[in-house]
């Protein structure tokens, strides 16, 4: 019984607390001209928190948040959780009717918007609240206006296992499906994450990647548990990432690969200190880590899914790894091992048998521990699916290397990574689908030497009618988000199978080809 009274859920809210304590009066929050210390960024979470509770909010609760990295989102990291509600972040650039579908299925109590953000979320049927585009300092401690009293989270989070942030991912399927995160969870990634990047009270991390996805693959929660400093950006602009990292002498950031091009074309001069960088989401090549080291940054590279919080298996050489800096990036472009808090990735074949590491035979990826989703929200049958055999099927392809290291080769599932944002064929067959004079339609992804991958689209008209691309892509520009819009059409018969179905992979090597050409 005492060790029952002494348990403490794991959970961020308890890394929270200690580092309000212990660092109170360090910086927390560099956004525009201002610095927020610790004691004021905790006021602007406990007024929040209070506002929320104003407004109904309550355990199991969902509050949405539709915000580009300002210093608002970061705060609903925490007041949300605190009263035992769940975090929605959106992704900033679905469109509205994806928008309202997912407020709709997270059956979201309200929505915490900006100004930038209203149109996405013109069809949504949930009460909003609009915080204003420029606000600098203690100004943002008046958004939110509950009192700046104490947060008895205890209270509310009796349980590490309870959801903590529901977050939507795009997959194979046309709709996308909700990833549950628990407090334990959360935290254990946050903790993984300190030590993979080595953060402290002295890290400075810059936020290029969206807080919104996969809660910045926790370093919401890791930074703070550092109590280093968050630096906010909402833009992803080349210029003003390199300004800043010159500014606030940043030391740590994380971004898809698409990110690190535009700063590598746009950099004129290295970074004040060496910056290490967590890349991943999308395969990074060779070249551009090796262009990337050589300009000053020191790059590890990470594999995950929005199913495991993010990173799940991390590639860090070290500062002394051996070799030319084209054979270390050539090895820095593998996926790497298993990430600190993550357990044991395996590759397995059809049987669930380990493939060999030979670096030859091909099998899927599986995961399982501490940092993989609870389920998909309200989504049964592919929580199932996604488990079957005991362990998280992530239909990426890879091979294991003798050393261990994975390397993925290729992907089962349908679904195509431009700039880091998943978007899903299938989607956008439905739309080109939709059209009037399309027979059949086919999007596979094609490489791009900037974005990794962009959609085309394959497509059969039907008998007697005529289309062009202009009509097509006016079409699609009216029905989908601008980083879904196929990139190219091509018109002609589709290769089938046997079966009649459409050979993705045929279509695959021939936008290969073309895009070589
Ligand atoms: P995120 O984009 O945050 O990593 P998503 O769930 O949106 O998470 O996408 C996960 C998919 O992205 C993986 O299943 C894999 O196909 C691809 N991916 C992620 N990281 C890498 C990487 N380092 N190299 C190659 N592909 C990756």
């Amino acid at each position: 019984a005492a060790r029952a009274a002494n348990h403490q859920p794991l959970t961020p809210l308890d890394l929270l607390d200690r580092t309000l304590a212990v660092h109170g009066a360090r910086p927390a929050v560099a956004w525009r001209d201002d610095l927020w210390t610790w004691d004021q960024f905790g006021a602007l979470i406990r007024r929040m928190a209070h506002w929320l509770a104003s407004q109904g909010v309550g355990r199991g609760d969902v509050v949405s948040v539709m915000l580009t990295n300002r210093p608002e989102l970061l705060a609903a990291h925490f007041a949300v959780p605190a009263l035992g509600a769940v975090l929605n972040a959106l992704n900033t650039r679905l469109d509205a009717d994806e928008t309202a579908w997912i407020l709709n299925h997270a059956g979201s109590r309200l929505v915490i918007c900006e100004p930038a953000t209203l149109p996405q979320l013109a069809a949504a049927q949930v009460p909003m609240h609009v915080v204003p585009e420029t606000v600098d300092g203690t100004q943002g401690l008046n958004l939110f206006r509950g009192a700046d009293a104490p947060l008895d989270w205890r209270a509310h989070v009796g349980d590490e296992w309870q959801p903590i942030a529901l977050n939507y991912t795009s997959g194979t399927t046309g709709r996308p499906k909700g990833v549950v995160y628990t407090h334990r969870g959360a935290c254990m990634n946050a903790l993984g994450n300190v030590l993979a990047l080595g953060l402290n009270t002295d890290s400075r991390y810059l936020w290029t990647l969206p807080m919104f996805h996969c809660n910045g693959w926790s370093h919401t929660w890791a930074v703070t548990a550092a109590g280093g400093l968050h630096v906010c950006l909402d833009r992803v602009d080349p210029d003003l990432i390199l300004s800043e990292i010159a500014r606030h002498e940043v030391t740590h950031m994380s971004c898809a690969p698409v990110v690190l091009y535009m700063m590598l074309h746009a950099a004129k001069a290295p970074p004040p200190v060496r910056v290490k960088v967590a890349t991943g989401g999308a395969a990074p090549t060779p070249a551009l880590l090796e262009g990337m080291e050589a300009l000053g940054f020191d790059l590890i590279h990470l594999y995950g899914l929005t199913e495991s919080y993010g990173p799940a298996t991390l590639n860090d050489p070290g500062r002394n790894a051996p070799g030319t800096i084209a054979e270390r990036a050539e090895m820095l472009a593998r996926q790497g091992k298993r990430h600190v808090t993550a357990s044991c990735p395996r590759v397995v074949d059809d049987q669930g048998q380990d493939v060999p590491a030979d670096g030859e035979t091909v099998g899927e990826i599986v995961l399982r521990g501490n940092t993989l989703m609870a389920g998909y929200y309200r989504n049964p049958e592919a929580t199932e699916a996604a488990f079957a055999g005991g362990m998280f099927r992530t239909g990426d392809l890879a091979v294991i290397h003798p050393d261990g290291q994975i390397q993925i080769r290729d992907r089962a599932k349908d679904v195509i990574i431009s700039g880091g944002e998943n978007l899903s064929s299938l989607e956008v067959e439905n739309v080109l689908h939709k059209h009037p004079q399309v027979l059949i339609a086919a999007v596979v992804a094609a490489p791009h030497p900037k974005w990794g991958e962009t959609p085309w689209a394959f497509v059969e008209v039907k008998p007697g009618e005529t289309l062009d691309p202009d009509g097509l892509d006016t079409f699609c520009r009216a029905h989908l988000a601008g980083f879904k819009r196929p990139r190219r059409y091509v018109f002609g018969p589709l290769p089938r199978t046997a079966t009649g179905k459409i050979q993705k992979f045929a279509l695959r090597d021939q936008a290969r080809a073309m895009a070589a050409e």
